[in-house]
């Protein structure tokens, strides 16, 4: 197959976390003899660098004409002094809003071999395999009206949904986890607000659609328990803008790092897929990141813009054999293994973890 990815490396560690993930995409495409063609544009700080302005035209014009867009991460302390809408993060918003993608995907998985990462005991995260599906495009975020009195001491923000915009986000939802547990967990607030009870009635009408799968509702403050209590108990999880913003950010904990975070903006014009980590200055340059975020979003772009669920699979199974043989940036070091690789050895051995197992998927076919 062919397939046109845009790739936004972006400031600080992006550029080196993204050249990592287009090596995996890279390995796939010749293994599979699939076409993917990269093109390379700029946004953030090395576009206002070059242009002038966080998002040039032609950044927007490469992306519409893409399959898939894999952004890196944006962000330069140099450009602290102007004003928001100038930064490097204002770029990514206006990509976001410009590829129009309503439903983020967050997954958060308990490593094995990171078990010591997450804060939570072993047997709590043992076993924690969700994916968040949070509604991007609506919600308090949104809605209007929205104002800041200062002279009155008052301020208001609107939560606001229409019933199609919790359709559609829900069937992505309810698809997904007919592809994994078959277990779809809805948070809101139906005990308070009347936007939570259009969600739950929303999602319970789309219930006879999808019978193989299980739903359950969770209030959203009982559901910040659950989450770091027993969060192997959930499968899916479907959310609105806020709370799914608040959720998910507290299920990276279960994971340990935030380097091994991946996410995918799905529903718009061209999806879009970035490693939930910042551009990281700090280490930047360094050969310090670590580019497993990266590469998981590189499995996401096969399971979501080519339907390569197999390729995507091996590209997990890939970082998990890699970790379970103790290779550790210095985010994911603890206990009695340090950082032992570079951001460039990382992902080598991972390329080499994947080709070992296509060699055995391409000998077990020939047999
Ligand atoms: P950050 O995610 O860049 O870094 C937070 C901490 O995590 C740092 O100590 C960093 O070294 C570490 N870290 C992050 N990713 C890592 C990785 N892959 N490997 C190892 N360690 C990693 O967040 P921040 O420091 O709050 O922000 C830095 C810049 O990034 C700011 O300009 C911010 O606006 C921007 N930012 C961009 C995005 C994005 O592009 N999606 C997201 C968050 C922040």
């Amino acid at each position: 197959m062919k397939l046109k990815i845009a790739t936004l490396a972006g400031d600080g560690i992006g550029p080196e976390v993204t050249h990592e993930a287009q090596n995996i995409l890279t390995a796939v495409a010749e293994a599979g003899g699939h076409e993917f063609v990269f093109t390379e544009a700029l946004i953030g700080g090395v576009a206002i660098t070059a242009h002038g302005t966080p998002l040039p035209q032609a950044t927007i014009d490469i992306c519409l004409d893409s399959d898939a867009v894999l952004l890196g991460a944006v962000g330069d302390n140099k450009f602290n002094a102007l004003s928001p809408d100038k930064r490097p993060e204002a770029g990514l918003l206006q990509i976001r809003q410009v590829l129009g993608g309503f439903a983020n995907l967050r997954p958060s998985v308990a490593y094995p071999a990171l078990s010591e990462n997450s804060p939570l005991r072993p047997e709590v995260t043992k076993g924690a395999d969700i994916l968040f599906v949070r509604e991007l495009l609506g919600g308090l975020y949104f809605g209007q009206p929205r104002w800041w009195n200062k002279e009155s001491g008052e301020a208001i923000n609107t939560m606001r949904y229409t019933k199609s915009e919790v359709v559609r986000v829900a069937r992505v939802a309810f698809e997904l986890a007919q592809k994994r547990r078959k277990k779809l967990t809805s948070v809101d607030k139906a005990n308070v607000l009347e936007v939570s009870q259009l969600w739950r009635a929303t999602v319970d009408e789309l219930k006879a659609d999808y019978p193989d799968v299980t739903v359950e509702h969770q209030l959203v403050d009982s559901m910040a328990m659950h989450l770091m209590n027993v969060p192997r108990n959930f499968d899916v999880v479907l959310t609105e803008n806020l709370f799914g913003d608040i959720l998910s950010d507290e299920s990276g904990i279960i994971t340990g790092s935030l380097g091994m975070l991946p996410s995918a903006t799905i529903g718009g014009t061209v999806n879009l897929y970035e490693p939930v980590h910042g551009s990281a200055p700090d280490i930047a340059g360094q050969g310090k990141a670590n580019p497993l975020g990266a590469i998981l979003t590189a499995a996401m772009v096969l399971r979501h813009s080519a339907n390569l669920e197999q390729e995507a699979k091996a590209i997990e199974a890939a970082v998990v054999k890699v970790l379970d043989a103790g290779h550790r940036t210095a985010d994911i070091a603890r206990g009695n293994t340090s950082a032992n690789v570079t951001t460039q050895q990382m992902g080598k051995l991972v390329h080499s973890a994947l080709a070992e197992s296509i060699d055995r998927q391409q000998s077990l076919h020939a047999v």
